[in-house]
């Protein structure tokens, strides 16, 4: 008997976790995996956000939170986007969720009836196009290649857009490949935008903090767009906290509320103690992260020079995030010993069982020509991966 909904046998699993299942269920049979599947910082949660936390708990903040989040914090993360970003959302525009993926969800829940399209950079993130489908919406992606840095040009944008396009929604800094648009591009993708005042806007800014070529911007600062820009961020990656859970996004009103009813019914409010620790996270300067940013620039020159050795890939220069996407479609039609490496996904099998390094497969985020390694890890592990890796392909006929 299949119990099981329409619905969830369509939907994919989290690609990017089931290659990190993968690899750690190989590293519990002894083998020694190097994992860099999951996009998951190394550093431990500053001190200062700890602190906050274990306060929370000894002050008793212990009972349900509104389910927008506590109106102190809405009011940190208000002042934090003017102050990091030149934007103004009212904290009655914040809503926090369970992360920023929580965001993502109730966003595509308040504004995607089904036969509405979604534009879609691509490379995208695994789950933006899930949750699209999983809402009957339809997906736009639009190819952009290494060549480019992985940009989508005005025109491209202009061609896509049809009367049903319903949103727009892209990571910046990207995941999976690391491209950050400048501010002069986005104004150009902008003008683009001005045309069209049906597309709402989403703009993934979870990376903010780890950019290396100077402030990113939001796009959402620019005053014609900022009434239907929904802006998503969270402290996964900056603070380095992924398993507190907790995502926020600023949108106009109407979909903020919609928002908070969605939330009302499927998770309430996040963690009050996380939200605790959240406050104090987004009061402090950015400047406390400096350190993790510049761990993570010489990490991508490091591996950016490695890879460069490693024959028949082909690597953008990101200017953010802590990914790398190589072209490796040379290898697709290459033998070891019987096994044919047909495609992506093969071959990031076969740098697993035999190269010994979880990676993952592009088709995920819609490039199945590509590869993605997440080099959040030490400049040590950075070496012995590039070095299997090597060593693996080599051995490809
Ligand atoms: N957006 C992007 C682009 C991501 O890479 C991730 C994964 N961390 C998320 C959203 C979700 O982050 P979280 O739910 O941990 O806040
Ligand atoms: N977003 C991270 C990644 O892309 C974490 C995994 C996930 O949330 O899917 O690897």
């Amino acid at each position: 008997m299949n119990y099981l909904s329409n619905r969830v046998e369509k939907l994919a699993e989290s690609e990017t976790l089931a290659m990190a299942r993968l690899g750690n269920e190989l590293k519990e049979k002894g083998v020694n995996v190097i994992n860099m599947s999951l996009g998951e910082p190394d550093f431990t949660t500053p001190e200062f956000v700890k602190l906050a936390a274990k306060e929370a708990i000894d002050k008793n903040f212990s009972y349900y939170t509104p389910v927008p989040g506590y109106k102190e914090l809405q009011e940190s993360i208000s002042t934090k986007f003017k102050r990091d970003n030149h934007l103004n959302y009212k904290p009655s525009q914040i809503v926090v969720s369970t992360g920023a993926k929580q965001s993502i969800i109730n966003l595509v829940m308040a504004v995607i009836n089904p036969g509405d399209e979604v534009i879609l950079p691509a490379p995208y993130w695994v789950s933006y196009s899930e949750m699209i489908m999983l809402n009957e919406g339809k997906v736009i992606s639009l190819a952009t290649d290494y060549k480019s840095d992985f940009k989508i040009t005005p025109e491209q944008l202009e061609k896509a857009i049809t009367p049903k396009t319903k949103l727009f929604l892209f990571s910046n800094p990207c995941n999976p490949t690391g491209t950050m648009y400048s501010e002069k591009e986005l104004r150009a993708l902008g003008e683009v935008f001005k045309k069209n005042p049906q597309v709402l806007i989403c703009s993934d800014e979870i990376y903010e903090h780890i950019s290396f070529e100077g402030k990113m911007f939001s796009i959402g600062s620019i005053p014609e767009l900022s009434e239907r820009t929904i802006t998503v961020n969270g402290l996964s990656k900056g603070f380095a906290m992924t398993g507190w859970r907790l995502g926020y996004l600023g949108a106009p009103q109407a979909i903020a509320s919609a928002c908070v009813k969605i939330q009302g019914q499927f998770t309430s409010g996040t963690c009050s103690i996380t939200q605790r620790a959240a406050i104090a996270a987004l009061n402090a300067d950015p400047v406390v992260i400096k350190p993790m940013q510049e761990a993570f620039l010489k990490r991508r020159n490091l591996l950016i020079s490695l890879m460069n050795e490693v024959p028949n890939i082909k690597v953008n220069n990101p200017g953010g995030a802590f990914y790398l996407f190589p072209e490796v479609s040379f290898y697709f039609g290459k033998k070891y010993g019987d096994q044919v490496i047909k495609d992506a996904k093969d071959l990031c099998m076969y740098l697993l069982n035999v190269g010994h390094v979880a990676l993952t497969p592009g088709g995920a985020f819609g490039a199945p020509s590509y590869i993605r390694l997440s080099y959040a890890t030490s400049e040590d592990v950075i070496r012995e991966a590039v070095s299997r890796i090597k060593k693996a392909l080599s051995e490809l006929k």
